[in-house]
């Protein structure tokens, strides 16, 4: 699609082609969905770019109208793939087959996959892959045996299925049930803008994320999840893997950018995510009332729910919880203490006033 044709569909406001690009509009620094209402603007001072990540390249900030940044699915489709979810939890035995699932909900198996997404973040596999290594966690956690608790969170019972979840755990499960015993745990820590966070590390994988104000607080928390396990700080061959994953958290608080390779620990509920999705979409140096987030995720009298998804955020910077205030101003809680919230709020208004400054 060429420029002239582009700026055609701003002109009438073509809400098809939405998602397909968005313009910028120097003089103010905003950008936009081709179908915005607000009033058009001149068209020397209109850039146009394929995706928002480019326009927010560019200094451009997401409309507070069109909300460019906010996937859209309608709240028919919203309620189709909630029952989807349904479905889902209570079928873990089943493979989620995404032909069979197109057929129950009308859609094409392509739309399907992509409302899905749309809505929850996340793929229908996903989903189901991370329902099940919650069920298994906390089976595991409530001491049921091993084959079991693998069992009943919907796994097959091959060993290929047993490699598969060291993977996820960071170690068998048969020794996250025994707390780590006799796992080796490295771990380091690195301060970043919001204070210290350590990531605990196995041969196999991660197995620990979290922040706190000091390093001996987080060595607590570390042996307090397990007990059995042998710590010991990370060693100069591990150490060129924990810069990469230093390096993207720090580039994931200074920029937003998504910190894809930290493994965000998914045990939260179908709404849990919904609430997480939604907030990974408000913009850096933005912030939403709890009563916001629940309308905007059609659940407008869930404000209670919305504000306890919050709090059961275990890797809060990676879903930025920090950006959701009380209706009357107040920063609220989190977790990690009103301070640290106070401090990444400022820093991301800095930021942006910084970025909106440059010509
Ligand atoms: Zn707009």
């Amino acid at each position: 699609m060429n420029e002239q044709a582009r700026w055609q569909a701003v002109l009438e406001r073509d809400a098809q082609q939405d998602g397909r690009f968005y313009y910028g509009v120097v003089t103010t620094g905003v950008y936009c969905r081709p179908s915005c209402a607000s009033r058009r603007p001149l068209r020397r001072n209109v850039r146009f770019f394929d995706t928002p990540a480019a326009a927010q390249a560019d200094g451009m900030r997401p409309c507070k109208r069109c909300k460019p940044l906010q996937q859209r699915a309608d709240s028919r489709t919203v309620e189709r793939i909630e029952a989807l979810c349904r479905h889902l939890e209570q079928h873990l035995d089943d493979a989620p087959n995404l032909d069979a699932l197109a057929v129950r909900v009308h859609l094409s198996p392509f739309h399907l996959q992509r409302q899905f997404k749309a809505v929850l973040g996340l793929s229908p596999k996903q989903y189901v892959d991370a329902l099940r290594l919650r069920a298994l966690r906390q089976g595991l956690r409530d001491g049921a045996p091993v084959t079991r608790a693998i069992q009943d969170a919907g796994y097959g019972s091959s060993s290929r299925v047993y490699e598969k979840l060291a993977t996820h755990l960071g170690m068998t499960p048969k020794q996250y049930r025994s707390g780590g015993r006799d796992v080796a745990i490295s771990y380091a820590s690195g301060d970043t803008s919001l204070g210290q966070v350590m990531i605990g590390a196995t041969d196999r994988g991660l197995c620990f994320v979290q922040f706190a104000d000091n390093e001996l607080e987080l060595i607590d928390r570390l042996r307090s999840e397990y007990p059995g396990a042998e710590l010991a700080p990370m060693d100069a061959q591990h150490a060129p893997q924990f810069d990469d994953w230093m390096q993207a958290l720090r580039r994931h608080l200074e920029t937003g950018a998504p910190a894809s390779v930290l493994p965000l620990d998914l045990r939260g509920t179908a709404f849990q995510m919904k609430v997480w999705n939604y907030l990974c979409r408000i913009p850096s140096g933005e912030v939403r009332a709890y009563a916001e987030v629940a309308e905007a995720i059609g659940h407008p009298r869930a404000v209670r729910a919305v504000a306890s998804a919050c709090a059961a955020n275990r890797v809060a910077l990676l879903v930025p919880c920090h950006r959701v205030i009380r209706g009357d101003g107040g920063l609220g809680g989190y977790k990690w203490g009103i301070e640290r919230k106070r401090a990444l709020l400022d820093q991301e208004r800095a930021q942006r006033s910084g970025r909106s400054a440059k010509p």
